[in-house]
């Protein structure tokens, strides 16, 4: 019989944040795949289980899952675990997942602490809609077409940030974005746990030397859900119109007219064409 893996979540600071289900996985798995095995083994002694330990990180992730999943073809259950929260949310995992999948092989999550998700329930901005970026690119020119890709997004953005980047991202932001609300969400579940809600300015002005994990998150774009709403008003030819005048092409403005109307890009071709 094959084996299983088990995506183990485990906790983003406070060690108490594992679940009863989660040490009973690792207990009762052959072998437990681990971003960094020292890092797991300080968890692992926290909870006084013993279990043999393989590495699994992003540099090896493609070599070491064909290992990993040999063995379980061979019958072995596997907990996969992450240096902190769940894996594959900015963590290896996915390419794991993958190959399990191909294999027909059976991937069981063990839910638990997730630093985006912690920090958007605290953050106090819409939590209905919201897109996870996740890390941003480190080349700068990237870094800048990638802000300016979510420049209109409606939903609260979510991002991770290493401390020493935390400073350029925020101008960046700034820049790009102008001065939005911005919500910080540091060390969540550790001693100095806090979220600093203010707007992209004012964060800049007071937050000097970062310290600490931080989880950034941007207030969706308020102007576009205006704009749109102006735009909706309008015939569907002074619609066209609008983008006509802005420089863009047929094509182009269908896609556009159909995204602010949540409508069939089809459907206003035909309108256009029809007339
Ligand atoms: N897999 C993890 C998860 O489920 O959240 C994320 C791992 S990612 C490599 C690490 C990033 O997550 C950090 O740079 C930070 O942005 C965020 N993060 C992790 N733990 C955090 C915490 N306790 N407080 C704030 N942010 C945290």
């Amino acid at each position: 019989m094959k084996g299983k893996l088990y995506l183990v979540a485990t906790p983003i600071g406070n060690l108490e944040d594992i679940t009863i289900r989660a040490i009973r996985i690792l207990k009762e798995v052959d072998l437990i795949a681990a971003e960094d095995t020292r890092h797991t083994l300080k968890l692992l002694n926290y909870l006084e289980i013993k279990k043999p330990l393989i590495s699994y990180y992003k540099q090896t992730e493609k070599n070491k899952s064909e290992i990993l999943i040999d063995k379980l073809l061979n019958g072995t259950n596997i907990a996969l675990v992450s240096d902190a929260g769940t894996p594959g949310i900015s963590d290896p995992g996915a390419e794991i997942v993958k190959k399990c999948i191909e294999k027909d092989i059976t991937v069981i999550p063990i839910p638990g602490a997730c630093a985006l998700i912690n920090a958007l329930i605290c953050s106090g901005l819409n939590t209905d809609e919201f897109l996870f970026v996740g890390f941003l690119p480190v080349n700068q020119t990237e870094k800048k077409n990638k802000l300016e890709e979510l420049k209109k997004e409606c939903r609260t953005l979510i991002f991770y940030e290493a401390p020493h980047k935390l400073i350029n991202s925020l101008k960046k932001m700034l820049e790009i974005f102008g001065n939005r609300n911005v919500v910080l969400a540091r060390e969540i579940t550790k001693i100095h746990e806090e979220y600093y809600r203010t707007d992209l300015k004012t964060c800049l002005e007071k937050i000097i030397e970062p310290k600490g994990e931080y989880v950034i998150l941007i207030e969706g774009n308020k102007n576009r859900e205006k704009e749109n709403l102006i735009l909706n008003e309008l015939s569907l030819e002074a619609h066209y119109e609008y983008y006509l005048n802005k420089g863009y092409n047929k094509k182009e403005i269908i896609k556009k007219i159909a995204s602010d109307r949540e409508k069939n890009k089809n459907e206003i071709y035909q309108y256009f064409i029809k007339k």
